[in-house]
């Protein structure tokens, strides 16, 4: 990815947009407690805001039916409840995902309910919803003026991807491309995530899946916390055998081959006579064709 055009005071004021996954779903599967990551991820933002005064943090939920603004270190708020032994980030962070948690529980609908779209699986996160958000926020700094710090994306992310969010997650990781903001991605469920995968590797962020969690902290200080400008001496993880496969708009699934839309580029797991997205009719096939001139000749 070519590097951002120099707009700042200094290569190595960041920005960092952190979207942090809540899942419950995810989090009473998994091995791993929450308490634990949140642990490892408080001492890691708290080292980002140390590294530099200039430094800025903001941490996003992704909950599984929405997503909320938990953190944000240049809040006049936060400068302003920092006291004594307890900083703002863990007082402010802490109460506001307490807050959310309830309420996003509040919204969730019966899981295993086929009339509520649950099925078999156990719901995904909303990634698409937290990545537009800090694509918003980060649109925001972009014009707060001339003089702005370098705007980083960093998705901690250990639930599924969910294929009904591929379009929207797409449109986030081009927009993000687009603006030069790297995507960087921090998986640590069982699997590698494909959406991730693509994110990190279209915005020319950094895609990585700790082997010990226990070493979280590590992880983030070596790999996440470098600036822009640093990675350019640093030899980081580079992404290997990315998941490219994108989902059908019909069925949202996962798929290998598939047909795609000329006039808008939909991806269909099976033949339509028009694009349900763009609504252009597509010509019939060979063998309909003839078949219907045969029919015709004989009548
Ligand atoms: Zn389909
Ligand atoms: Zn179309």
């Amino acid at each position: 990815m070519p590097s951002a055009p120099s707009k700042l005071y200094s290569d190595d004021v960041s920005l960092l947009v952190v979207t942090l996954d809540t899942n419950p779903f995810f989090w009473s599967t998994f091995s791993f407690p929450f308490s634990e990551f949140l642990s490892h991820v408080l001492a890691f933002l708290n080292s980002i805001l140390l590294l530099s005064q200039l430094n800025q943090v903001v941490v996003i939920a992704t909950g599984c039916n929405s997503c909320t603004y938990l953190y944000d270190s240049s809040s006049d708020k936060s400068h302003g409840s920092t006291s004594g032994s307890m900083p703002s980030l863990y007082s402010d962070l802490l109460h506001n995902l307490e807050v959310f948690l309830a309420r996003d529980q509040q919204l969730a609908k019966p899981w295993g309910n086929a009339a509520a779209g649950g099925g078999g699986a156990p719901p995904s996160s909303l990634l698409s919803g937290s990545l537009s958000m800090a694509l918003c926020y980060i649109q925001r700094a972009f014009r707060s003026g001339p003089i702005h710090p370098q705007p980083r994306i960093l998705c901690l992310q250990g639930s599924a991807d969910g294929p009904e969010q591929y379009v929207a997650i797409m449109n986030s990781i081009f927009s993000a491309q687009h603006s030069t903001v790297p995507i960087d991605s921090c998986y640590i469920g069982s699997n590698n995530s494909a959406f991730l995968q693509q994110a990190s590797y279209i915005t020319g962020g950094i895609y990585y899946r700790p082997p010990h969690l226990d070493g979280l902290f590590q992880y983030f200080s070596t790999v996440f916390a470098t600036d822009l400008h640093s990675r350019a001496f640093l030899r980081l993880p580079k992404s290997v055998g990315v998941d490219f496969r994108a989902s059908c708009f019909c069925h949202k699934q996962t798929i290998d081959m598939g047909y795609v839309c000329s006039v808008c580029l939909s991806i269909f797991c099976e033949h339509h006579d028009k694009c349900s997205t763009c609504g252009s009719v597509f010509g019939q096939s060979q063998s309909n064709v003839a078949s219907s001139t045969n029919r015709k000749r004989k009548a």
